[in-house]
């Protein structure tokens, strides 16, 4: 279980396979997001027939509500969410930190303020654990602190912090059914990125995750601590890096060898009408839509742009009608499956290089806020 085979390499980037309880996951992967036990417009089996392989889920967002150990006595979740495949559950620690102003951070854990009641709520890394050992995720996430990620001084305490966390998480780890990934954090600092991920590799878990970017650095400075980590990183487990799915970001992390990505990005965007495509991003809102007879991207194959015309979907944007968000959810996330898909074949006929300039030279990238 959680054996992860190395397919094809082409320079840094890989394709693989990791097997899972719930099946096996074609690297590399783009996990849709599902907040709380859903991927927000979409049934699973619409994310099926995209052919969506891996769902985040959030264990702070379930935890809150409805609960973890209700989820646990309704057959975990996959059962409850109704999500065949395979499930990863992040730790928590990105939420509850971003609650800047109601958290209290110390070595032994973190109390926070639900956002939803105001109540009281501590995670320690035992806690994490434990909530999505209920929940019941193929794969789930070391509890860990997310610095900001050009504050040196502040990155370099909190990294000892999520280093001993990971050792607890560990420690009480106890499904063998679940994978338990690592979080390198250590900001953009090329020294404490390489302590980190040495740190977590000599506690042998069965992937990592690169953590802590995406936040407010630069997109060079993203590249740059992708590669020093990814040289540290054991070439035989998969890595994830979390928080990025920007079309261009997904082609640079593949390229730089990543495995595993989730992004609320593509869904996110979907309900504040805009759409990707091979070029760019559009604002499906613009009044030049209004009388578009042609599909949002022509070429794309998806259930949108097969059926419905731009001056459609327009209107049901303006008309604030719910099928604006089903078709632009069901658009967006074609358009990241389907460019991962493609990068994988890259990978195996030996042209991921050529594909990757190519997208990127065609693709105007916007700075995106996430
Ligand atoms: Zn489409």
């Amino acid at each position: 279980m959680f054996e992860f085979e190395l397919v094809a390499q082409s320079n840094l980037a890989r394709a693989g396979v990791l097997h899972t309880p719930h099946g096996p996951l074609l690297t590399p992967v783009f996990a849709p997001v599902g907040t709380q036990a859903t991927v927000k417009a979409m049934t699973p089996i619409q994310l099926k027939d995209l052919g969506a392989s891996l769902v985040l889920a959030n264990t702070y967002h379930l935890y809150l509500r409805p609960g973890d150990t209700l989820v646990r006595e309704l057959g975990g979740l996959h059962a409850f969410m109704q999500w065949p495949g395979p499930l990863l559950t992040d730790s928590g620690g990105f939420q509850v930190f971003s609650l800047s102003d109601t958290r209290k951070i110390d070595d032994d854990g973190v109390t926070f303020k639900s956002h939803i009641d105001g109540s009281m709520h501590r995670f320690t890394p035992e806690r994490a654990i434990e909530i999505q050992n209920n929940l019941g995720a193929d794969i789930i996430m070391a509890f860990d602190e997310c610095p900001p990620p050009l504050e040196r001084d502040y990155v370099l305490q909190s990294l000892k912090r999520t280093h001993a966390w990971a050792e607890r998480c560990q420690s009480v780890h106890r499904r063998a059914d679940q994978a338990l990934f690592g979080i390198v954090q250590g900001g953009i600092f090329a020294d404490l990125r390489t302590e980190s991920a040495q740190f977590l590799r000599a506690l042998d878990l069965p992937g990592y995750a690169i953590g802590g970017l995406a936040v407010g650095e630069s997109k060079e400075q993203m590249h740059a601590t992708i590669e020093v980590t990814n040289a540290i990183l054991p070439e035989a487990k998969p890595r994830y890096l979390m928080g990025v799915g920007s079309p261009e970001d997904l082609v640079n992390g593949v390229r730089l060898g990543v495995d595993m990505f989730d992004c609320v990005l593509p869904t996110r965007l979907a309900r504040n009408a805009a759409a990707f495509t091979r070029r760019g991003r559009l604002n499906m809102k613009n009044a030049q839509y209004a009388r578009d007879p042609g599909p949002v991207e022509a070429g794309c194959t998806c259930y949108c742009c097969a059926n419905f015309t731009r001056a459609y979907v327009r209107h049901l944007i303006v008309a604030e009608e719910i099928l604006a968000a089903v078709l632009l959810t069901l658009h967006n996330l074609h358009v990241l499956l389907s460019l991962m898909r493609e990068m994988r074949a890259a990978i195996l006929e030996g042209t991921f290089e050529n594909y990757a300039q190519a997208f990127l030279q065609s693709y105007q990238p916007v700075e995106s806020k996430r």
